[in-house]
């Protein structure tokens, strides 16, 4: 018996490719280019993808074999899951492989809008010594709004406790986590009030979308620096760009776009915004956790036995 095809179709890392070759026939394809995708699956029995394969209607239609695909990273916004659903097709992801990566970029982030180290490293190699030009502010007793307190935010909780922060959050579906960590639980509104620092922790929903828009903003402090390592979508971007060129908040941070690449971006250019290109998941650590939880997966699927350690939705 042939063994089952398993179809990759982002980057993987060459280890797991290996391992997985010995049980199954591993073929590779380019998820970004349609026609090589759609032209792949027929013959899948698994698709293992990371974000930038869109898994949608078409692909699940044309996939007629498949059975599972696995997701090498935490957010699903890529596969249409209830399609998926009534295609008879599991769906697993890896939620806990990069929550760190992305925790440490946030907090990454936060420190370089109170110190603008990027631009005083360029200024000084530029052969400049341009000192009261990049004057910074302390974390220590400031306050950090987190939204969303599931693994990401409450990583960043403690790590910005550890600052000296004094630290608030909204998320309405945590009340246990918020009262274990002793975080005060507090309305969107009342958040964005306080805040000197916002971080965005939600999963991009039909609930989340526009989170952060023109109401939100004018509740914001002057000093408000917003970082976004969640999803593009959350905020609206022409509301941000609006309070950030109106000088009604100091900075933003964004590592995601509602559209990436961001080429219409109205945050693109602004000098008080550190833009990059989602790199939260961006650590050998994340992607080799990720891409063995979704093998794990599809070696379990094809063993019949629910994944263990990855999600299975
Ligand atoms: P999680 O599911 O553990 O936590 C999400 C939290 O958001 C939950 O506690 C949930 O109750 C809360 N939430 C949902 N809707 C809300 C709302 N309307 N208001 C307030 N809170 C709400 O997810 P996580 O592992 O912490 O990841 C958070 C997000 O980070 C992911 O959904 C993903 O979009 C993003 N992410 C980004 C990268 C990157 O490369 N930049 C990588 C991985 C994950």
């Amino acid at each position: 018996m042939s063994p089952p095809v398993v179809l990759v179709s982002d980057p993987l890392p060459g280890v797991l490719l290996a391992e997985l070759a010995t049980d199954f026939d591993v073929r590779r394809c380019d998820g970004t280019d349609r026609s090589e995708l759609l032209a792949a699956v027929p013959g899948a029995e698994a698709l293992i993808v990371r974000s930038a394969t869109r898994v949608d209607q078409e692909v699940l239609k044309a996939a007629s074999r498949l059975r599972i695909v696995a997701r090498a990273g935490v957010g699903l916004d890529n596969i249409d899951v209830g399609a998926a659903g009534r295609a008879g097709v599991l769906v697993a992801n890896s939620p806990d492989s990069n929550v760190v990566s992305v925790a440490e970029l946030a907090v990454g982030l936060i420190v370089a809008l109170a110190r603008p180290f990027a631009d005083a490293s360029s200024s000084v190699h530029a052969g400049e010594w341009r000192r009261a030009d990049f004057q910074g502010v302390e974390l220590a007793g400031r306050t950090a709004g987190i939204v969303g307190f599931g693994r990401v935010g409450q990583l960043v909780a403690t790590r910005l406790g550890a600052f000296g922060m004094r630290i608030v959050a909204h998320d309405p579906f945590a009340r246990e986590e918020l009262e274990r960590a002793g975080v005060p639980g507090l309305g969107l509104n009342e958040v964005m009030r306080r805040s000197d620092v916002l971080t965005l922790h939600v999963p991009l929903t039909d609930g989340t979308r526009d989170l952060i828009g023109d109401p939100e903003l004018a509740l914001a402090r002057p000093t408000l620096h917003l970082v976004n390592t969640a999803r593009g979508g959350i905020v609206d971007e022409t509301a941000l760009a609006r309070a950030l060129r109106e000088g009604r908040i100091a900075g933003a941070a964004v590592d995601v776009f509602a559209d990436e690449p961001p080429r219409d971006s109205p945050l693109i250019g602004l000098p008080n915004v550190i833009a990059t290109p989602h790199i939260g998941a961006g650590t050998p650590q994340a992607q080799e956790r990720a891409g063995r939880d979704a093998v794990r997966a599809v070696r379990q699927a094809f063993a019949a036995v629910p994944p263990a350690g990855a999600g299975a939705l």
